[in-house]
């Protein structure tokens, strides 16, 4: 029996609005516990819900961004279940009459192509959070309920860990592009709900449905389903019963567990919300939504393999951001090597960021000045050593490259009859380097070079020092 993986992804994602969904309350992160709460996003009788347009906006952007169709009209719709973080026993959701739906993505994951159907992308609101202590009594903050939240959903196209990877991850580059979510999956502010079973296409016959949660980033994504995989192909072996259930990912032992068990399908009692008329957005405004689409990640990653000839591997890791490909282009722009330029970008920048733990936005570092500094090491006036400090004193001061190097006095040694002096010095001072050198130990060389570069704090053109020792040895 051939058995293959069969996997759907239903995305919550939280929109970057100013206030939330039904209510004017501001949809914050990190206010004080239960400061951003009113009537209405508190259920209390008698209130009644405002759609939020910003929002609705949000995901006809998405939705088209996705190459969904936009609802002429749709409905909100109740969900009703109890649950202590959503205080008016049921969430404002959408059943039947979804705002968008029937898309697609298309993926590229291990050099080939992956069609993705999008179900849907609809409009709801968030709950908010349950705090549970370690004396057993618990808390909760409604700041969080009534945000507006954005809920998409896959066809089960998927089948592996991979390509759900490969699709979160453009997913949350869209979002970002079109500015509608932060989409962090650490903060919560984008959540992933992977669905997993086997079928055997030519029996029919197929393993229960398993909805996997906890799931925080996108890399636990991956390796969540790939465990569950294999979880159900084990069971399928050994006989092992196995159930139509909810599990949880364990983090720490890379395993999923049990959560609940479903008997039936969850029966929500979902009816038409009373409270609010039918969604019928108007042509004109979709049409002009369609028409102020930002340039999506696939199209600036075509163009920056097209224009720069970069890499796929640079292109990629260069436009998951969109503030980070734009100051790419930004730093071209001004002249930049586009290769140069992109492997600064990678390492010395992005690991600069990642240590302070800020945006791009935030860097002291105007692109101009990265393509000031990639010149100075371009025409080899400083080393790239060097240029990393330099770096450093720039992202620290927000001072150019050409003064610092001035100021500093850092200036690459290339000058021959400076650096013949400090070949003397460094002979004189290592004899024992230059015996093995001499008996054939090549790499002996390097101790010198070091002691040249220690001396003059690595301002001596390395290229340079390694060709004139090598002269002078030679002439031994
Ligand atoms: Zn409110
Ligand atoms: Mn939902």
């Amino acid at each position: 029996m051939a058995f293959r993986p069969c996997i759907g992804i239903e995305v919550h994602a939280e929109l970057d609005t100013e206030s939330k969904m039904f209510c004017r309350c501001r949809a914050e992160f990190g206010a004080e516990p239960n400061s951003r709460c009113c009537p209405v996003c508190l259920g209390l009788p008698g209130s009644l819900p405002v759609p939020n347009k910003k929002a609705v906006e949000y995901v006809i952007r998405t939705g088209l961004a996705l190459s969904c169709q936009v609802a002429e009209r749709c409905r909100f719709a109740r969900k009703n279940y109890f649950y202590p973080d959503l205080p008016k026993n049921f969430q404002i959701s959408q059943y039947e009459e979804p705002l968008t739906y029937g898309g697609h993505i298309d993926l590229e994951v291990n050099g080939q192509p992956k069609h993705i159907r999008i179900r849907r992308a609809h409009l709801e609101e968030d709950t908010g959070k349950n705090i549970h202590l370690p004396d057993g009594r618990s808390l909760v903050d409604y700041n969080r309920c009534g945000i507006p939240l954005m809920e998409i959903v896959t066809e089960p196209d998927f089948t592996s860990g991979v390509e759900c990877r490969e699709y979160l991850t453009e997913l949350r580059s869209i979002l970002r592009y079109l500015g509608v979510s932060t989409a962090n999956m650490e903060e919560g502010v984008m959540r992933a709900e992977p669905t997993v079973n086997l079928i055997d296409e030519s029996s029919g016959e197929a393993t229960p449905k398993v909805e996997i949660k906890n799931l925080n980033s996108i890399r636990s994504v991956h390796d969540a389903v790939e465990y569950e995989i294999q979880r159900q192909r084990r069971c399928l072996q050994t006989g092992e019963q196995m159930y139509q259930e909810t599990r949880l990912w364990n983090e720490e032992q890379h395993i999923t567990a049990t959560m609940r068990r479903k008997e039936s399908a969850d029966d929500y009692m979902y009816f038409p919300e009373p409270d609010l008329v039918p969604l019928a957005p108007e042509p004109e405004w979709v049409a002009s939504i369609q028409a102020s689409m930002p340039e999506l990640p696939a199209a600036v990653r075509c163009r920056l393999i097209e224009e720069h000839g970069l890499p796929e591997y640079d292109a990629e890791v260069i436009t998951a951001d969109r503030e980070i490909a734009s100051y790419y282009e930004q730093t071209v722009g001004a002249g930049a090597a586009p290769k140069a330029a992109s492997n600064w970008l990678m390492s010395e920048i992005m690991g600069y960021l990642n240590e302070q733990d800020m945006p791009i936005s935030d860097l002291q570092v105007s692109p101009k000045d990265l393509a000031k500094l990639l010149a100075l090491i371009g025409k080899d006036a400083i080393s790239g050593k060097i240029a990393k400090d330099v770096f450093a004193e720039m992202a620290q001061s927000g001072e150019p490259a050409d003064q610092i190097v001035a100021e500093r006095g850092l200036e690459q040694i290339s000058d021959e009859d400076r650096l013949a002096e400090l070949i003397e010095e460094a002979i004189a001072n290592n004899p024992g380097a230059v015996e093995d050198f001499k008996s054939g130990k090549a790499k002996a060389i390097g101790a010198l070079v070091g002691y040249i570069m220690g001396q003059t704090r690595g301002q001596a053109n390395p290229q340079l020092v390694n060709q004139l020792l090598r002269e002078k040895l030679g002439q031994m």
